[in-house]
C-alpha cells in the first residue's frame, strides 16, 4: 500500500480548523464490558482520540471504573449502574461504539438496545453482534444508513448465517448490508466495507500481524471516532479500514493491538 494512491475519502476527511472546539470535533462514546474485560474498551476509546474525536467518554459498569480510572488518558470515565443510564451518552454524544467485550447476558442486551435506541450513529462489534444471533431481525429493524456493523467472518455467520457460502465476499457483504440496512465491515485479510446502497470496496491485503486480540476493538473506534465527526458512514468504515492497515505496516513484526492507536497519527500526517 502506498500513500502516494490517494483515497478517494481524502477530500472529505474531517480535518479539525480554526474553528474547531473540542465539541465540535466529534463527541464519542464507548461502552466497556465488566472489570475483567476493561482493554477493549481502552484501545476504542484511545483510537477514537487518535483518529480525531474532540471528546470521548467511556461509560463503564461501576465495578469496572476503577480497573479504568488509572489507565484513560484524556478520555472520561463514566461509570454507569444500570442498562436505562446509556439513554443520556447515546443521545447527547454524536457517536456510540459498543460490543467490544461487552459480555453477553440479559443485561448486555439491554444496553445494546438502549443504545440502539437513542444514537444517531454507532458501531456495533463482536458481543453486540453475537448477542442478536438468535434474532437478527430485531436488530436490522432498528439499524439506520449511519450505522456500522464489523463482524469477521465468525460473527457474520451467527447474524447472516443463510447468506454463507453464497459466493465471494463482496457479494455476501453487498448482501448483508442491504438486509441490515446499515454499512457492513466484513473484516478479514482483505475487509470488505458495504453500503445498503450497494456500494462496495474491497480493501488491499493487509498485514497479517494485525490477526491478534484486540485489533478489532481499535478499528472498532476509529470508524466510532469518524462517525462522530460527521463522516459518511461508509467513507468513516473505508478510511479506518485503511488508516488500520497503514498503522499496522508502520510497525510491522510483533505488532499487538495496543501499539495500534498511537500509529495512527503518522498516518494522518502522511495524508494532511
Ligand atoms: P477481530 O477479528 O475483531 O479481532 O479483528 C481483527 C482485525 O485484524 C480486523 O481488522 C481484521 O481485518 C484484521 N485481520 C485479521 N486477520 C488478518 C489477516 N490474516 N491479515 C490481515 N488482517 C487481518
Ligand atoms: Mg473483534
Amino acid at each position: 500500500m502506498d500513500v502516494k494512491q490517494t483515497p478517494d475519502w481524502l477530500d472529505r476527511f474531517p480535518w479539525p480548523g480554526a474553528e474547531t472546539h473540542k465539541h465540535s470535533r466529534g463527541r464519542l462514546g464507548v461502552v466497556s464490558g465488566g472489570p475483567w474485560a476493561t482493554g477493549a474498551a481502552r484501545l476504542a476509546s484511545r483510537a477514537g482520540q487518535r483518529i480525531g474525536a474532540g471528546w470521548v467518554e467511556v461509560w463503564a459498569p461501576e465495578a469496572a471504573a476503577p480497573v479504568l480510572a488509572p489507565v484513560l488518558e484524556a478520555a472520561l470515565l463514566r461509570p454507569f449502574g444500570d442498562a436505562a443510564e446509556l439513554a443520556e451518552p447515546a443521545e447527547r454524544l454524536d457517536a456510540m461504539v459498543i460490543g467490544p467485550a461487552l459480555g453477553r447476558r440479559p443485561e448486555h442486551l439491554a444496553m445494546v438496545e438502549t443504545v440502539l435506541a437513542g444514537a444517531a450513529a454507532l458501531v456495533l462489534d463482536a458481543d453486540a453482534l453475537s448477542l442478536f444471533s438468535q434474532w437478527p431481525e430485531a436488530l436490522f429493524d432498528r439499524l439506520s444508513p449511519n450505522d456500522v456493523l464489523t463482524p469477521h467472518l465468525g460473527e457474520f455467520d451467527r447474524l447472516f448465517p443463510d447468506l454463507m457460502g453464497g459466493g465471494h465476499r463482496a457479494d455476501l457483504a453487498r448482501r448483508a448490508a442491504e438486509r441490515a440496512g446499515c454499512v457492513v465491515v466484513l473484516k478479514g485479510n482483505q475487509t470488505v466495507i458495504a453500503s445498503p446502497d450497494g456500494r462496495v470496496e474491497v480493501s488491499a491485503p493487509a498485514p497479517a500481524w494485525l490477526a491478534t486480540a484486540g485489533t478489532g476493538d481499535v478499528l472498532a473506534g476509529m470508524i466510532g471516532g469518524l462517525l462522530a465527526q460527521k463522516m459518511d458512514a461508509f467513507d468513516a468504515a473505508r478510511a479506518a479500514v485503511w488508516i488500520h492497515a497503514q498503522a499496522a505496516g508502520r510497525f510491522g513484526p510483533g505488532l499487538i493491538a495496543e501499539d495500534l492507536p498511537d500509529l495512527i497519527p503518522p498516518v494522518l500526517g502522511g495524508l494532511w
